[in-house]
């Protein structure tokens, strides 16, 4: 007995019977007995039908019939069931086949496990060994979970939740299980209960956001789950369904094929494979044989579908054949014979062992594909089909097996079509915000209803997209009136992005910043427009134009450098005329033998000579020694650079209009704390402020925080409006194209700073929406195309006021190249003081001359030589006037050829300047 429990030997046997001639041969009938449950009939009809063909072909047993014993049992009666396998025993039966109930087959099991008699099963057996006797065609537990690993892998599911009925169905779960990595996202476990209302269940798995669903439970329950699920909105698009039965083609799906919820599962019997269509029909002419009205609906029938069939009655007619394959087998290397046997004697099949070794080692093709045993006598080694529900029914997507995983058939083409076609006529709710310009109320004298109310580029923008998809869609706006954020303590999520995950609605079309939260949560296509993070403040203050703005081209300190230098060289000058010999002359020339000989450079003339050079002018005055002739040089030269220089800056000085911003930037703001600053609450630039690592963002968001009265505003219309009113004591923090709308429209406001970073604007639709890659391809296109670039300008240049303050720029911008009185004025000041300062010299000089002489007169007083002196000044006319009789007092000066100690020019009272044009003279002692 031990050694007939090895295939090994079984074939050494046939070959030992071979060689050696044994007599072979089958009894001419063969009974094998079937245990059936009266209310699965399927599973008789399909052993009757087979045992029926195998005798029909004669190809496998030519010289044998099979007779087909049938034991009607109750599933749960495992007393009834063995009494029925000993009467079947007591018979005379060479392999006994189901029942299906595990109940009764496991006594069913034992009893020919004694007997040594083949136990042929086609039922799902949780159990990962088994006993020696047994034969089981279902597909092996672990070979099964495998699958589903493959599966959910293929699809990269991170999360996904398994609804089992019995832990049975856990075992077929359990590679998915061990699958899921610790440090990915948790899945979820949850038990079908008892009961036929599975609705607070599933109410628990929709508020848990989840939408992927393993679904682990009999054919039977499975029409009634989904159905619940769909009552309470869990068959959407953007829910998956991956059920473990392989019976799916056998649950009426109608009502969920236009759903658009994605529902896959693997199936064992290919129902359009040509073999199977021809069971199926003949099988449902032998129903009526037997005396059965077929059990198929009226319209199944009709259409001649023959989906029907059950992998367990499928997998029953490949056990007949399989058994029967394995008799044939047998039969050429020894004789059989059956004998009845007493479930109370201790006898056994001696050929029993030899018949399930064949079965174990055989190969053969049957109508749940290549029937093939591992091994360990299980069938681990199997094709499935991965089929999905289409609004054509069931389609068949890809294959799996246990060596090449899954495959799928349908190419990414014929997918992404699948979607485009599923698009048509659909109806999209489209959550959105009142934001200007993306989303506004239409103004209109008419109650206006439905989509037209709202007009905008977010509106534009669906109507073109819906355009080439071919959707329909209804504006909802959100009722809590924001974009979006999650509460990190509640984990849950506002505005837009609650009712997308709610799945209140399939797109949310608005200002929606892509972020890496929201992206974790819902789906996002391509970017339509990128921006960054700005402040938007009022426009800086005019500074009224400076009366001395020509002072301004040069800095305090350069004008103070500049005197210094001119006072420093002027006395250089001086000092240097003074120590050259050249620079002393003869004053009389005709005179060769001078008394007296003069220096040109008194301290005076220096200062003329060189402020006369600093003016760009001249003095007349030449030096003659190299060494002056170089101070004069170097002079020069430095003047000609600072002109220059102060000549070019000027022209920028004076024609560009001094702007007062006391803010140019981010830092600036979180450098203060007088000008306050926000942003919109619960958007995406607060979020971006609140979750920065950067210093300088982490101090703006305290203080934001921290500000009271709230700085946070509830729309960006509110926080507009507070810049305005703010007069420069509020800064907003908005996204850059939202700062360029208001600032075309409000000429009194201006983006302040750059980018504070750098994103994008996309459509949003709950996880897992099958429509992204359509949606996302709709954007490119429209995008390629430069509609989006028009709908900009439309929207933001050229409708409700777009362009109002280009003017504005314009004017501006022509007025700076005008210089009015009050950029030049000061230089008239300067001139008009000149002029004043000179008169009062002056009058300074005519009374000191008035007095000089009326001290040397001695005969007349001050005020009559004063009188006297202003007749003629008055009266005189042309340049000349009759000179005065004095004394001649004598030259003064010393007559030393040079040296400090000599009296110079200065003292000389006879030399005199004539003013930059004239010559300088010597006025006759006396001048009459
Ligand atoms: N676009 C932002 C969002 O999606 C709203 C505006 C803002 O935060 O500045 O949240």
């Amino acid at each position: 007995m031990f050694a007939t429990r090895s295939p090994l030997w079984a074939l050494w046997a046939s070959l030992l019977a071979v060689v050696l001639g044994a007599a072979t041969g089958l009894p001419d009938v063969i009974r094998i007995g079937g245990l059936f449950h009266p209310a699965d009939d399927r599973q008789e009809v399909a052993f009757r039908y087979a045992v029926e063909r195998i005798n029909l072909d004669r190809g496998l047993l030519p010289r044998s019939r099979l007779s087909a014993q049938i034991e009607r049992i109750s599933p749960q009666d495992s007393f009834h069931a063995s009494k029925r396998v000993c009467h079947l025993l007591r018979a005379g039966v060479a392999a006994i086949f189901g029942p299906q109930s595990g109940q009764t087959a496991s006594h069913v099991q034992s009893i020919c496990d004694t007997m040594e008699i083949p136990h042929l099963e086609t039922r799902w057996d949780f159990r990962l060994r088994r006993e020696s006797c047994l034969v089981n065609l279902y597909p092996h537990p672990t070979a099964l979970s495998r699958a589903y690993v493959d599966v959910v892998r293929a699809w990269g599911w991170k999360s996904f939740t398994i609804v089992y009925e019995s832990n049975e169905g856990l075992v077929r779960l359990q590679e998915l299980l061990k699958a899921h990595g610790p440090s990915e996202f948790p899945i979820a476990v949850r038990q079908l209960g008892e009961g036929s209302d599975y609705r607070p269940l599933l109410k628990q798995i929709k508020n848990s956001a989840e939408s992927h669903i393993v679904l682990d439970c009999s054919t039977e329950r499975i029409y009634d789950v989904l159905k619940q699920a769909q009552q309470i909105g869990m068959m959407s698009d953007y829910h998956s369904y991956l059920i473990t039965s392989l019976d799916l083609h056998t649950v009426d799906l109608e009502e969920f094929k236009y759903g658009g919820t994605n529902i896959t599962a693997f199936r064992l019997v290919d129902p359009e494979k040509a073999e199977v269509q021809k069971v199926v029909r003949d099988w449902m002419h032998g129903e009526m044989r037997y005396g059965r009205k077929p059990e198929l609906a009226p319209h199944v029938l009709k259409k001649d579908n023959l989906t029907f069939i059950k992998t367990e009655t499928a997998l029953m007619y490949d056990a007949v054949h399989l058994f029967a394959k394995a008799l044939h087998d047998l039969d050429s290397s020894q004789r059989i014979d059956v004998k009845p046997l007493s479930c109370d004697a201790s006898d056994t099949w001696p050929h029993g062992y030899s018949l399930i070794n064949y079965m174990k080692i055989v190969e053969m093709k049957g109508l749940t594909g290549v029937i093939k045993f591992d091994n360990q006598g299980f069938r681990s080694n199997f094709m499935l089909d991965v089929v999905e529900l289409t609004r054509d029914g069931l389609q068949k997507i890809g294959t799996w097996n246990s060596t090449a995983g899954v495959n799928f058939t349908r190419t990414y083409g014929e997918a992404y079509t699948q979607i485009v076609e599923s698009l048509q006529n659909k109806t999209f709710v489209v959550t959105t915000i009142l934001s200007s310009p993306y989303c506004m109320r239409k103004d209109s004298s008419e109650k206006l209803s439905g989509n037209d109310q709202f007009e905008g580029y977010g509106v534009d923008l669906v109507e073109e997209i819906s355009r080439i998809l071919g959707f329909n869609y209804t504006f909802k706006l959100v009722p809590d009136g924001r974009y979006g954020s999650l509460n990190r303590e509640t984990k849950e999520w506002d505005g837009m992005m609650k009712e997308l995950l709610d799945q209140k609605a399939d797109l949310a079309i608005a200002d929606l910043t892509i972020t890496y939260d929201r992206e974790q949560a819902v789906d996002f296509t391509m970017p339509f427009m990128n921006l960054g993070i700005s402040i938007l403040y009022r426009k800086p203050i005019k500074q009224p134009p400076n009366l001395f703005s020509f002072l301004s081209p040069l800095s305090l300190d350069v004008w103070i450098y500049m005197a210094t230098a001119y006072l420093g060289v002027s006395v250089l000058l001086f000092i240097l005329a003074r120590f050259s010999p050249y620079e002393w002359d003869n004053p009389h020339p005709c005179n060769e033998v001078p008394d007296v000989l003069e220096n040109q450079f008194s301290l005076l003339n220096s200062l003329w000579f060189t402020i006369g050079s600093l003016m760009q002018q001249g003095s007349d005055i030449a030096p003659k020694a190299v060494s002056t002739r170089m101070v004069a040089g170097m002079w020069w030269f430095f003047t000609l650079i600072m002109i220059s220089s102060y000549t070019a800056n000027l022209a920028a000085f004076l024609t560009v209009e001094r702007m007062d911003s006391p803010i140019e930037s981010a830092e600036d703001l979180a450098k203060q704390t007088k000008i306050k600053y926000g942003a919109l609450r619960g958007g995406s630039t607060a979020a971006f402020f609140r979750d920065s690592n950067f210093s300088t963002y982490q101090r703006m968001w305290s203080f934001m925080e921290s500000a009271r009265p709230s700085v946070f505003a509830s729309s960006n219309i509110e926080g507009v409006d507070r810049v305005v009113k703010g007069k420069g004591s509020y800064a907003f923090l908005m996204e850059s194209t939202s700062i360029e709308y208001v600032i075309e429209r409000n000429c009194e406001l201006t983006q302040v700073g750059g980018l504070l970073d750098s994103k994008g604007y996309g459509i949003a639709m709950p996880p897992n929406s099958p429509y992204r890659t359509a949606i996302s391809g709709a954007v490119l296109k429209l995008q390629e195309e430069g509609k989006l670039h028009i709908l900009k300008t439309r929207w933001w240049k050229e409708k409700r006021g777009g362009g109002s303050c280009r003017d504005d720029t314009s004017k501006s911008s022509s007025a700076a190249n005008e210089l009015g009185l009050a950029n030049v004025g000061g230089v008239f000041v300067v001139l008009m003081g000149g002029m004043g300062v000179a008169c009062v010299i002056a009058v300074c000089e005519f009374v000191w001359k008035s007095r000089k002489v009326a001290v040397e007169d001695r005969s007349t007083s001050l005020c009559s030589e004063m009188a006297t002196e202003l007749k003629m000044a008055m009266r005189c006319r042309g340049s000349t006037r009759p000179a005065r009789n004095k004394k001649n007092k004598g030259s003064k000066g010393g007559s030393s050829q040079g040296g400090l100690a000599c009296g110079g020019p200065s003292d000389n009272p006879h030399f005199v300047s004539l003013g930059h044009y004239g010559q300088y003279g010597f006025a006759t002692k006396d001048p009459s």
